[in-house]
């Protein structure tokens, strides 16, 4: 019932203020670590500096403070995190599973059309490891990880607490990813590995729209003798097109004027996390409601 030493975490990017969506991730994490008795800490996740919006980090901050979800720890920003990043991809090359690539997009998509494979799958390229065996004279423009060959191709059985069994043909479905890009900045899928490793998380708990980021994570904690945490993906939020709300179909930040903005921001979420009682209950103080959404966490978990 009670995990000792379960850690959990938030870990937003800033590239806008916390909306509908985000909040059931942040909320989910939240109860879970405390229905564990555990510790909940907020890492700002600012690797991909093009695409913060400066000042969104302290709002994040902020918004989370009237919503009543304050971290256990001072929160961590990636952005002072390289040394740890670079030192991950040291020991990666050191064992001979990250190597440069000179390839630019449009390279790989020919190289893709040239071996009569589909080239583009939702943006994202399987690499067709054109750099696997040196750069021939070209520059370095990225660093990729190794996930295997024809041969020998690297499968990932991973267990999810919500979506049960999930199974990915790393190999087939990613290829060798990407983790520190052309334009030098790190790479969120080494960026989470190593800081989750280094906050010691037992337990992360997100949206669902990382559940197929979850396998290329593994792989990476397996090369680098990391300890693996136990995973939960939670509902999205959709928009009205169908789509996960997000910042780019114009999810809206969260209103939290008044202490009934708040409650109500706080019972949105509980619904789409299938807390149904507490997703009603219209009365108290937001730490009551907060105990209640705790209590009702455990019990639909499990945990009590
Ligand atoms: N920073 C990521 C995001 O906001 C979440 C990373 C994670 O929870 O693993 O989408």
């Amino acid at each position: 019932r009670t995990a000792p030493g379960y850690r959990g975490r938030f870990a937003p990017s800033p590239t806008g203020l916390l909306h509908a969506g985000s909040l059931v991730a942040a909320l989910a994490s939240w109860l879970d670590a405390r229905a564990h008795r555990g510790r909940w800490l907020v890492r700002i996740e600012d690797v991909d500096t093009p695409r913060c919006v400066p000042g969104a980090d302290p709002s994040i901050l902020q918004q989370l403070e009237r919503l009543g979800l304050q971290p256990d720890e001072p929160p961590w920003w990636q952005s002072l995190r390289g040394d740890a990043y670079a030192a991950a991809l040291e020991r990666l090359r050191l064992h001979g599973m990250a190597y440069p690539c000179g390839c630019t997009r449009k390279e790989i998509e020919a190289a893709l059309v040239a071996q009569g494979r589909a080239p583009a799958k939702h943006g994202e390229l399987v690499y067709p490891g054109t750099c696997r065996h040196g750069l021939h004279g070209r520059p370095a423009r990225a660093w990729r990880v190794r996930c295997g060959t024809d041969e020998s191709p690297v499968a990932i059985d991973w267990h999810d607490r919500r979506l049960g069994p999930q199974h990915q043909d790393l190999t087939h479905a990613v290829g060798d990813f990407v983790v520190r890009r052309a334009d030098g900045l790190w790479a969120y899928q080494l960026a989470v590995v190593v800081d989750d490793a280094a906050q010691r998380i037992t337990d992360v708990v997100r949206g669902e729209d990382l559940a197929d980021n979850t396998p290329r994570q593994i792989h990476l904690q397996r090369l680098l003798g990391l300890p693996l945490p136990r995973y939960l993906h939670t509902p999205l939020v959709l928009a009205p097109d169908g789509d996960k709300l997000s910042k780019q179909n114009g999810a809206a930040p969260l209103r939290l004027e008044t202490p009934a903005d708040v409650l109500q921001a706080l019972r949105a979420a509980a619904a789409t996390l299938g807390l149904g009682s507490v997703a009603t209950a219209s009365t108290g103080s937001r730490e009551a409601w907060l105990a209640d959404a705790t209590a009702a966490w455990a019990r639909v978990s499990g945990l009590a």
